[in-house]
This record gives C-alpha cells, structure tokens and sequence, in this order.
C-alpha cells in the first residue's frame, strides 16, 4: 500500500520560492568587489534569479548543461546558485585558487558552456580563455560601467545587462529531483581532479539535515555569514540552509582577512559564521591584537581540517563564541559529522569539554560511518583502535563525474581517506588522513594530535608534522613549525612542551622552523608539499 500524501520533487529552486514568499523582507547584504556595502531582500533576489534564468536560456544553456562560476561569496553568485539550478541547468564552482592550468584541465573536463565571473578574476580569465574549449559565453559579474575598455575575452559579455534585458515573469520548471544541479571537483591532492555532481535531491536533504540543532543550528533569527568560499563545496551548504530557514545573509566578498570581516560580523550583526581553522587564525590575531570583541556572534563552524583546540578555547574562553566541529568533504555535500554536547557533557569540565570538541563529532542524521581494519573488517566503537572511516547516505557520492576513478565504493559504503576513532557515544575523531599518517616501526602515529599539542604553544601559529625516513623504524614525526610573529620559541622548549601530552615514543625526532607553512586552494596545510620538502631530511640520532 503506497501512502496518500503529495508528491512535490525535492527542487533547489523550491527553497528560494519559500525564501521569497515566507521571509521576503530577509535582508541579503554583500561586501562588493566594487568596494561597497550591497543590500537586497529575498523577495528581490528571487526575481533576479528569475531575470537570470531567462537570461541564461537566452544564451542558449539548456538542461543539464554547464555554467561555471569563478566568484567570491556575493548576492550575484548566490543568483547564480538559484537560477542555473533552478532552471535545470547545472552549477559548476570552479576554485579560482588554482592553478590556471588546472582551472582549464577543469572546466575542459566539465565542458562548461558559460562561464561567470568576478572583476578580481578578470586577469585571470583573460590569461585562460582563448584555451577554454567548451565555453561560448564569459559573463562578467558586474555592471556595464566595470566592463574593460578592451578586451581579449571573446563574447565578453556584462551580467547586469543580461539581468535588465528580461522580466522576471517566469515559472521555476519542476523535474526530477534525482536531476544534477551542481558541479564541485575535489582539490585533487592526488592524481587529477575529480568532479562530484550533486542532485536536487541530495543538496536540499543535505541542507535539512546541515540546518538540524545539532547540526549547524540555524534558524530564521541567524544572521549567517559564511566565510567558506561558495566556490569550496557549496559553502558548507549555508547558501541553501539560509533560504530554508529564512536567514539575514551576510557575504564577505573577496574581503577574508581579519579586519574587514570583524567590521562586517559587528555592522551586520552576524550570529554564525563558518570556515577553515586558517582563516580563524587570521581573524584571532586581528581581533587579539585591536583588543576587540565579538557582540552578537554566538557560534562558528570550524572543519575542512582538525581545528586545534587552542583555538576552540580562544573562541569559547575569550570571545564566548561557540565552536562547533565539523567533519566532511566534497564528496560528502559536505557534511558528515558535527561536534554538539549532549546533556551529558554539559556537566563536564572546561579541559573535558575542550577534549571533546577536539572531536569531528556525531554524525547527522542521513549519515552513516564505520571504521574498519586493514582487511575490511568493522572495529567496534570505544575509542580503543582506529581505522579507516567509510560513510554512506543520500548525500554521499555514488560515482565521480564521467565515470573517472573507477567505482569508489565498497560494497555500497564510500572510503573517505581518512583514519578515525569513534568513541562509545558515536563520537568520531579523525586522527589522520591516510596518506598523512606516520608509520613508526609498523606502528600508527596520528599527526594531528601532534599538531594541535603545538599548536597551543603560545609561540606557534601554525604546525604540521610530517613523516621523515628514519633508518630504524622507517619513519619518525618531523615537526614543522611556523612562529607567531616576534615569538622566540625554540626546538627544546617545544619538545619539551609534550611531556605528559602523549606517549613517549610519539615525540617528534627533530623540530624544523620554516617561514611559511604552504595552503592549498582549500586554506589546508600541503603535507605532501612538505613531505617533498623534506624528503632527504636526516632526523638527528638519538
Ligand atoms: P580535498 O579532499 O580535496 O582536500 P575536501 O574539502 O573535500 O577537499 O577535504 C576533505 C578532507 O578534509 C577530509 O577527508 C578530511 O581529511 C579533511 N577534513 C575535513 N574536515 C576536517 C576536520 N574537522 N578535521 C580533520 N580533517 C578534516
């Protein structure tokens, strides 16, 4: 027997729609790379959308085809996201942190057919676009008075011209919301890219479960403002649970350091932010060293790497900004776990609770995990033995775009590369990527933890611990560090600094100081960059 209830396809576009028709007077607010502060509502970037679907089908994108953004976190993007997916069309965020041949090999391999962007990219797509096999149109994401003079981009043409050419009398098409809506390639650590094609279906189920209290906890009385780039993994998914829920929205822009995003959390009253632990980095210095304060945040989402819990308690201890823990990936929407108390812990001490969060959390409802041995085999939960971390769910990739790496699952469940504990209450530690994992006489030792332990050196901004070869146990933890400026700190006084933190035989052989850790497109330390820095590196004997 079915059951009686209607059936309405899970659609992107039906989130704007609610957006527009429950909380139209929602304010939407950008930092422009024009240089100001610009406002709009819902309501008004519901018909925008509309205007830009139309304008889209006007330069002949039809459905399933591709249009790709090179774009900061903006209200044109945000159309962007609504009106290409909402249309049937798909949204493909290119990283305009990589490599501009990667960026080609990319957009190649996607066979986008427009492709919009903002005025910092404009060089950028200058340089490319005459090797840019696929695409027929370059839109520039801003009015007729930014476009250049000249140009060597073929069909350049203006977005807000192409906006004011249509009305916005238009009816979002209703699909199959199995249907593809957007477009996000892996950062490719590892061999080449490898595009995840998100569904209708998938990105609005991931947006429930990223909206629940225990997830991202977000509600019409937030005002959000993500600072992940909506260009990495769909902004965490804050640009749908926004509409969803009927959130302010507060977009950065290409303004991501310290000051101008402490001025833009106070003038708009933002209450939830959401990034990679090295932006916050920025941001705490700024902040420490203005001696200023957070008025209205309330909490921020910290993932993408381990987030050292010296910075938890910097937030929580001096800021009373609420750190919540996530855990995920781009083949995974991108959330899988975050960290939130259960009544339990609310009793617990501050160093208790500080150890918790260190954790990547439980996971969200949609989301199954499983550790498992070297042969396959499930460990149980407990906290005792780690394993490689597999998850599976509606959000969770089935297959990378055209079929490239092969089936990626094992039996029906997805292995994500990483190396994680979970405890008795389901609480799931990452101890290391795989690849980053450092085999000491055939035993694992997690760099992470190692990490985070220096990371809480006041003198340490930033730390990465690497496997160097060792002649006896093959390899030994080489500790890189990157000082805070002005600090003094010495190789002794770190190594010192883990005594009673971990076991002995974790202590890294030597301490190297560099100037600069290297990021990734992502904002993630590059080990594999280090590792090949350090490759003939000779650990000191003991
Ligand atoms: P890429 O895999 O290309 O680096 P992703 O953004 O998809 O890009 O990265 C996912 C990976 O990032 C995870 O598999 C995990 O290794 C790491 N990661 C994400 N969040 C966390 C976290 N909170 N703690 C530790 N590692 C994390």
């Amino acid at each position: 027997m079915f059951g009686l209830m209607q059936h309405h396809p899970l659609l992107i576009s039906s989130l704007l729609v609610h957006a527009e028709r429950h909380h139209g007077q929602q304010e939407v607010v950008s930092r422009r790379i024009e240089g100001d502060i610009h406002r709009t509502t819902y309501r008004q970037l519901a018909a925008r959308a509309r205007q830009l679907a139309k304008a889209m089908a006007a330069l002949g994108v039809g459905d399933g085809e591709r249009v790709a953004t090179l774009a900061w976190n903006g209200y044109r993007h945000l159309e962007l996201y609504y009106a290409v997916s909402g249309m049937g069309a798909v949204l493909h965020t290119l990283n305009p942190r990589l490599h501009p041949d990667q960026v080609v090999w990319i957009a190649d391999h996607a066979e986008d057919q427009v492709l919009c962007f903002d005025l910092t990219f404009l060089p950028l797509v200058e340089a490319v676009a005459a090797r840019l096999k696929t695409v027929k149109h370059f839109v520039l994401m801003a009015d007729r008075s930014h476009l250049p003079a000249s140009s060597q981009i073929p069909n350049l043409r203006c977005y807000e011209d192409l906006v004011d050419a249509q009305d916005d009398a238009y009816t979002w098409p209703v699909f199959d919301e199995e249907r593809a809506s957007s477009l996000c390639y892996t950062s490719g650590t590892t061999g080449n890219p490898k595009g995840v094609l998100y569904s209708h279906r998938s990105t609005v189920l991931h947006a429930f479960g990223a909206a629940l209290p225990d997830a991202l906890n977000c509600s019409s009385r937030d005002v959000i403002l993500p600072v992940v780039p909506m260009f990495h993994v769909n902004a965490w998914s804050l640009p749908y649970v926004a509409c969803m829920t009927g959130a302010k929205m507060v977009f950065p822009g290409a303004g991501l350091d310290g000051k101008s995003l402490h001025e833009l959390f106070e003038a708009e009253g933002v209450t939830v932010s959401a990034g990679v632990p090295t932006v916050w980095q920025g941001l705490l210095a700024y902040v420490e060293a203005n001696g200023l304060r957070f008025s209205t945040m309330k909490r921020t989402i910290i993932g993408g790497s381990a987030c050292p819990p010296a910075m938890i308690r910097a937030f929580q201890a001096t800021y009373g900004v609420h750190v919540l823990h996530a855990w995920g990936m781009t083949e995974m929407s991108p959330l899988g776990t975050v960290c939130s108390f259960r009544n339990k812990h609310l009793a617990m001490t501050e160093a208790e609770r500080l150890a918790l969060q260190a954790k990547q959390g439980q996971a969200i409802y949609g989301v199954d995990m499983k550790i498992i041995d070297g042969n396959g085999a499930e460990l149980p939960w407990g906290g005792e033995v780690s394993g490689e971390l597999l998850v599976k769910g509606p959000w969770i990739v089935d297959q990378y775009f055209k079929g490239e790496g092969g089936q990626p699952l094992i039996a029906g469940w997805f292995p994500t590369g990483d190396v994680a504990l979970i405890d008795a209450d389901g609480y799931m530690q990452i101890t290391d990527r795989a690849k980053d994992v450092i085999k000491s006489g055939g035993e694992w030792i997690g760099s992470i933890d190692l990490e985070n332990i220096a990371m809480a050196h006041p003198g340490v901004a930033m730390a990465a611990c690497i496997a160097a070869h060792h002649p006896k146990w093959d390899e030994r933890p080489l500790l890189v560090v990157m000082k805070k400026p002005g600090a003094t700190v010495t190789r002794e006084e770190l190594l010192a600094f883990y005594e009673g933190k971990i076991a002995k035989w974790w202590l890294p052989d030597d301490v190297v100081f560099v100037d600069a850790i290297p990021l990734g497109a992502t904002g993630k330390m590059q080990k594999n960059k280090l590792r090949e820095q350090f490759k003939g590196y000779t650990l000191p004997t003991a």
